[in-house]
């Protein structure tokens, strides 16, 4: 079992080193995968940094130059790298004509990559992942976890984004305390992560409906583990990523300080969007708050928010207290 999961870190290095001299040596990375990164603003220290690579188009260079450098087919499977032709012998790579993100563990290994298909116009996704194996578990991960886990206890403040890109983009901007969920939607185990470093969270999710969405769901779970949330958001159709290219870091910095919100402002004002002048849609938004906060462990923590829902939407404080003290013997 140890034994397994030492080869998968072995051969997972290996294809890491391999991605990463294909970028910077092989015909392919020199002529389409580096111009790709410049075009995306990424400098060389962000691409050695975080190790970023390229797998080439041919369907099987990787699997041949692992199996002739003495990987067994069985290994390059289980670690997610090849996939064995049907009804043969033979292998297939799983990441072709694809940049490759690795995804490290907090001590910094390679458990995982993440790949981006260079022009989006094609009929196939936009980034494909390794599978689950037995060193990745998608659920217990956060990109960019290793780099960003000292910055993070220095901040006493994790940011929290969508993708591999907003993460690369606020590091070479100067903000190191980033992780991403990188498509999964939000974890507990994620967030007991990152509560090894901190109990502050802001998430900066895109600027899309999408984005709200996942916002306010990651809100109530991130509060249930009784951590402290913030959210910031960008304008429609830009991400963290796409926002520090177009203002760059000063700005960025001041979007963030100006424009953080606490969870009750953002949820009242998401829902409120949505409600317009119905009545009854006000109601069920004020119950809607009224659930999240129910959910804070923290007594004291509760009571301060009730005060703040109250004064924003006026209404009595000790109606919404009533309300939530229903729902907390609920839960227990
Ligand atoms: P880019 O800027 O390169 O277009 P992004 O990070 O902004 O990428 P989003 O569409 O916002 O991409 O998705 C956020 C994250 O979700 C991605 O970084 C990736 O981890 C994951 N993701 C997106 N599309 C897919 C997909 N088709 N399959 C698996 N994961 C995906
Ligand atoms: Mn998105
Ligand atoms: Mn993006
Ligand atoms: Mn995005």
């Amino acid at each position: 079992r140890q034994n397994e999961k030492e080869s998968l870190y072995i051969v997972l290095n290996f294809a890491k080193d391999f991605f990463q001299k294909q970028l910077t040596d092989g015909a392919e990375g020199r002529s389409i995968a580096l111009p790709y990164f410049r075009e995306r603003g990424l400098s060389d220290t962000t691409i050695e940094k975080f190790q970023l690579g390229y797998s080439p188009s041919d369907w099987s260079v990787f699997s041949d130059h692992a199996v002739q450098k003495g990987y067994t087919p069985q290994i390059l499977e289980s670690a997610g790298l090849s996939i064995k032709r049907e009804g043969k012998d033979s292998l297939f790579d799983r990441f072709r004509e694809r940049v490759i993100f690795p995804i490290h563990n907090i001590s910094g290994k390679v458990i995982a990559f993440g790949g981006r298909i260079l022009k989006t116009d094609k009929k196939a996704a936009k980034y494909i992942n390794s599978p689950e194996t037995a060193v990745y578990h998608k659920s217990d991960v956060l990109y960019g976890i290793h780099q960003a886990r000292n910055a993070i206890r220095q901040a006493d403040l994790c940011y929290l984004v969508e993708g591999y890109t907003d993460v690369l983009s606020l590091h070479q901007g100067g903000i190191e305390n980033v992780v991403a969920s990188s498509g999964t939607s939000l974890t507990i185990e994620q967030i007991r992560l990152i509560n090894r470093f901190t109990p502050n969270i802001t998430i900066l999710y895109d600027g899309d409906a999408a984005g709200v969405k996942a916002a306010l769901r990651g809100i109530d779970l991130v509060l249930e583990e009784g951590l402290n949330v913030s959210i910031v958001t960008f304008p429609d159709n830009d991400d963290p990523d796409s926002y520090m290219r177009k203002v760059g870091s000063a700005k960025f910095i001041e979007h963030i300080q100006q424009a953080t919100q606490d969870f009750i402002t953002f949820k009242t004002e998401a829902l409120l969007a949505d409600a317009g002048d119905d009545p009854f849609k006000k109601a069920e938004l004020i119950t809607d708050i009224v659930h999240s906060i129910a959910k804070i462990p923290d007594a004291i923590k509760r009571q301060v928010f009730f005060a703040r829902v109250a004064e924003r939407m006026k209404i009595e404080e000790q109606t919404l207290i009533t309300e939530g003290n229903k729902l907390l013997r609920q839960q227990t």
